[in-house]
Formats: C-alpha cells, sequence, structure tokens
C-alpha cells in the first residue's frame, strides 16, 4: 500500500474509532494532516472544541498562534504534519489518561510516524513529551533536540499553555526560533537532504 493510501486508512480507522471512551463525547476524531513525507512532524495533546468541531488538528487560538510560530521559523503549514496523542476531544479539555493515551498511541500515532517517517519530531506539551522521553521535565529540556530511535525528538510548550500563562511565551518563540538550524543539525546526522516542499493532503 502506497504512503498516503496508508495515511487515508488509518485516518478512516481513527473517524470510526471506539477503542477508548474518548470516542462518547466527539463530534469528528482529528486523524491529523500534511504532506505525506514532512521533515518535521508536531504532535500535541488532543483535539479542543474548534478542532473537535471541524475535524482539522490546531485551527483554533492555538492554531492561529503556531502558524504564527512557524512562520517565524520559516515554514508553513503545507510543510509539516500535525496531529495529536490523542484524536478525540477528552471532555472538558481536560488532560488525557495514560490508558488513552497508549491505546491511541499504539493503535496509530506510531503507525503514522512510521509512514511519514519524520527527520524532526516536536512534541508540544507535556503529555506529547512523556510519550516519547518519560522522566523529563518540559521545563528543563525544551528546546533541545533529543536521539528517540531513528530520529529526533525536540519538546516544546504546548502554544496554549503560551497563550494563557505569558511566562512560557518567549521560550516557546525562542525554541522555534532555533528549528531551522535544529532541523540542519538532524539532516547532517541522518544524512539527509533537505526535501522539496510538497502540496499538503490529509
Ligand atoms: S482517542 Fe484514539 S483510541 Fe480513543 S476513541 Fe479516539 S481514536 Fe480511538
Amino acid at each position: 500500500m502506497k504512503a498516503q493510501e496508508a495515511l487515508e486508512t488509518l485516518a478512516q480507522q481513527i473517524r470510526g474509532c471506539t477503542r477508548c471512551d474518548l470516542y462518547k463525547g466527539r463530534t469528528n476524531a482529528v486523524p491529523g494532516e500534511g504532506p505525506v513525507h514532512a521533515e518535521i512532524m508536531f504532535i500535541g495533546e488532543g483535539p479542543g472544541a474548534r478542532e473537535d468541531k471541524l475535524g482539522r488538528p490546531f485551527v483554533g487560538a492555538s492554531g492561529r498562534f503556531l502558524d504564527e510560530l512557524l512562520e517565524q521559523a520559516g515554514l508553513t503549514r503545507e510543510e509539516v504534519w500535525i496531529t495529536n496523542v490523542v484524536k478525540c476531544r477528552p471532555p472538558g479539555n481536560r488532560d488525557p489518561q495514560v490508558d488513552e493515551i497508549e491505546t491511541c498511541t499504539t493503535n496509530y500515532l506510531e503507525n503514522q510516524i512510521k509512514i511519514v517517517n519524520p527527520s524532526i519530531i516536536v512534541t508540544l506539551g507535556r503529555h506529547s513529551m512523556n510519550w516519547f522521553i518519560s522522566d523529563a521535565k518540559i521545563t528543563q529540556v525544551h528546546g533541545q533536540m533529543h536521539k528517540v530511535g531513528r530520529r529526533f525528538v525536540i519538546p516544546m510548550f504546548h502554544p496554549a499553555a503560551a497563550l494563557h500563562q505569558s511566562r512560557f511565551k518567549p521560550m516557546l518563540l525562542e525554541d522555534f526560533a532555533k528549528l531551522p538550524a535544529l532541523l540542519e543539525e538532524a539532516r547532517a546526522a541522518l544524512g539527509k537532504s533537505k526535501s522539496k516542499k510538497t502540496n499538503r493532503k490529509k
């Protein structure tokens, strides 16, 4: 099966998934989106109200801020893959629970990562970070590149946290500003060259 078809098959499975209780409160599951072989994948925590309504990731206030941060790093949404550790909205925007993250990631996120095969994964928020680096504290490791398997993981604060608590905003801006240099570093370490820009596909 081709990569695009495999991603679409996963997206269909996610939209009909009842593997954890989060399906009960969703309007739409949010599989994620981006070009098939994006160099960078952003992984947040879970869909919010607007994401749940539209079935797309990061389309509310956090999404607008993420667009600004991407622009600052010389990137656009069309170049990156964006998803979450859980694909259905936790009720009242509560934190996703360990068992929900475990069920959703092992069935979907792991496969999405395998297919897209990004050089860098940017985790947004501590739940996403702790799925890759279990004992890390985000205040200590944000903006640092960690080798995890065949790729690099850079933990960052969630854009929503930076919007709600102004002390996180300068740190998030600074981490995004470092992203182009870190991407170069990752390419060199992985022996990859700069990938061509591709059209966004869900
Ligand atoms: S959060 Fe993930 S595992 Fe749970 S119902 Fe939604 S798609 Fe399925």
